[in-house]
């Protein structure tokens, strides 16, 4: 059978199986979500060993943290709410409540649901969502990424062990599959990617009207503000920066910092990076570069900023040579005042390269990141109540940390979700829940509103 027809052949059979099954009861879904969660602890090594063969090397004890208990940690929270997520929120209906009317919202499952994954966490960015689309009560069609063959490939075998087809369906493959995935008449879509593939996934969701979340990436800034501990702030940078050696989707992507802070920053981050990776060419806990095309990319980017004289910080402890080695690592790079017209600054950097922009005021930062695409994450370090609040006023992003790096996508109790090109909608948690389900609205009308009503029909007069 040709790949799209199993995948039509698949939608229908999950249809099928939805309707059948009607809303499912909170114990069905719960059971659907243990099942994801005993998946990911029983497997958890060779997941991370699949993962670290698909990215040439990743440190095991950050696949353990960044893709199986980042995954089990939504699915555990869905299944312990979602009992109360479930029941029907009450609405004012007033002045018709005075008389006995009432107003709910009813959450029903929508169906199937489609999801399309990207390769930077494999197992983390398949498995959370399924914490609110299972909550939810749906079932899933999953695509997940090429990048990384092996997790791919084994995820789809741990899926078909725990689940029926019916409830999960995985199709491997790259762009040509992707392309057929997206043109099914889903009841929703949800795309993590990045933002040039999402507008082809939203143009092919159009044509059957299908509702689309889309997770995209970016451009990040980070604003080192007043009174920011310049070594705290430089080790979360660089913490956040080398965690999966970057190519995270909120990694922080280029910062801002006040000109005399400059070269203490620089110290700190140098020290840190000391600190953390004495090493890097063979620390295992130091991640390589996904492959050789985005290996390039990220060197080019250096290359084309040293071609145009700028000052260029390797931190590189050791001093080692990465010019011949087995994996595709780059050591953490600084860039110092990049002009606008380069490549780094003109796309999502996804790796360990860092621009650093001065300013002399605040203002500055603000007017650049205001005329560039809405990010989907901002990092304000400071202690300044004033200047955070203009920040926070005056910027649009998807999420904001303060005095932190990332961390607010840790939290289940905050939607997830980008803004502009940065993406479309939120999922985690409760609003993961409403976004994969169908939020209906009933009225109740009462007895003696029925009665009144009736003098507002014709004849009029
Ligand atoms: P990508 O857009 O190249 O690919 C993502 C997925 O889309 C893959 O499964 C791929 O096979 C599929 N795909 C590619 N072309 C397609 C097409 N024409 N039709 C349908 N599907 C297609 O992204 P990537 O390189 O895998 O991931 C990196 C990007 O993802 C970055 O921009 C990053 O910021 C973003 N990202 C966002 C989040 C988030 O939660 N917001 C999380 C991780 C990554």
């Amino acid at each position: 059978m040709d790949i799209h027809k199993e995948m039509v052949t698949a939608l229908e059979r999950q249809r099928i199986a939805s309707k059948v099954e009607g809303n499912p009861t909170a114990e069905t879904r719960i059971d659907r979500i243990n099942r994801a969660i005993s998946l990911l602890q029983t497997n958890s090594k060779i997941l991370c060993e699949a993962m670290s063969a698909d990215f040439g090397h990743r440190s095991k004890h950050q696949s353990r943290m960044t893709d199986i208990t980042a995954a089990v940690l939504p699915l555990k929270h869905a299944a312990k709410n979602l009992r109360r997520w479930m029941k029907p929120e009450k609405r004012s209906t007033f002045p018709f409540s005075l008389l006995g009317a009432r107003g709910e919202i009813q959450y029903q499952a929508l169906g199937v649901v489609g999801v399309i994954t990207p390769w930077n966490f494999p197992v983390q960015l398949t498995f959370s969502p399924l914490a609110g689309i299972f909550a939810a009560g749906n079932r899933i069609m999953l695509k997940p990424s090429e990048f990384t063959p092996c997790t791919s490939e084994l995820i789809q075998k741990l899926i078909r062990c725990r689940y029926d087809e019916e409830e999960i369906a995985v199709f491997l493959g790259g762009t040509d599959v992707g392309n057929i995935f997206s043109s099914l008449p889903f009841d929703h879509l949800l795309f993590t990617g990045s933002t040039n593939v999402a507008k082809r996934i939203m143009k092919a969701a159009a044509e059957n009207l299908v509702p689309v979340t889309l997770e995209l990436g970016g451009k990040s800034p980070v604003i080192i503000g007043k009174n920011a501990n310049i070594k705290q702030s430089a080790r979360s940078i660089m913490a956040g920066k080398t965690l999966n050696a970057g190519q995270i989707c909120l990694a922080p992507d280029y910062l801002f910092i006040q000109e005399r802070d400059k070269e203490n920053f620089l110290k700190a981050s140098r020290e840190c990076i000391t600190t953390m990776y004495p090493t890097l060419r063979s620390n295992p806990d130091y991640t390589s570069v996904i492959n050789r095309n985005h290996y390039e990319r990220l060197n080019s980017y250096v290359k084309e900023a040293k071609s145009a004289g700028l000052e260029v910080i390797e931190l590189n402890s050791a001093d080692e040579d990465f010019n011949h080695q087995s994996h595709y690592r780059i050591p953490p790079t600084l860039i110092i005042n990049p002009t606008d017209d380069l490549r780094v600054m003109q796309e999502e950097i996804f790796g360990p390269i860092l621009p650093i922009k001065t300013y002399t005021d605040i203002g500055e930062s603000l007017e650049y990141i205001n005329k560039h695409a809405r990010p989907l994450g901002l990092y304000y370090f400071g202690n300044n109540k004033e200047e955070r609040e203009k920040i926070l006023r005056e910027t649009i992003s998807g999420g904001v940390t303060v005095n932190d790096v990332i961390m607010h996508v840790t939290q289940e109790e905050l939607p997830f979700g980008g803004v502009g090109a940065s993406g479309m909608g939120v999922y985690h948690g409760y609003d993961g829940f409403k976004t994969f389900s169908h939020g209906k609205s009933v009225y109740h009308q009462s007895k003696l509103l029925a009665k009144l009503t009736r003098l507002l029909n014709p004849p009029y007069g």
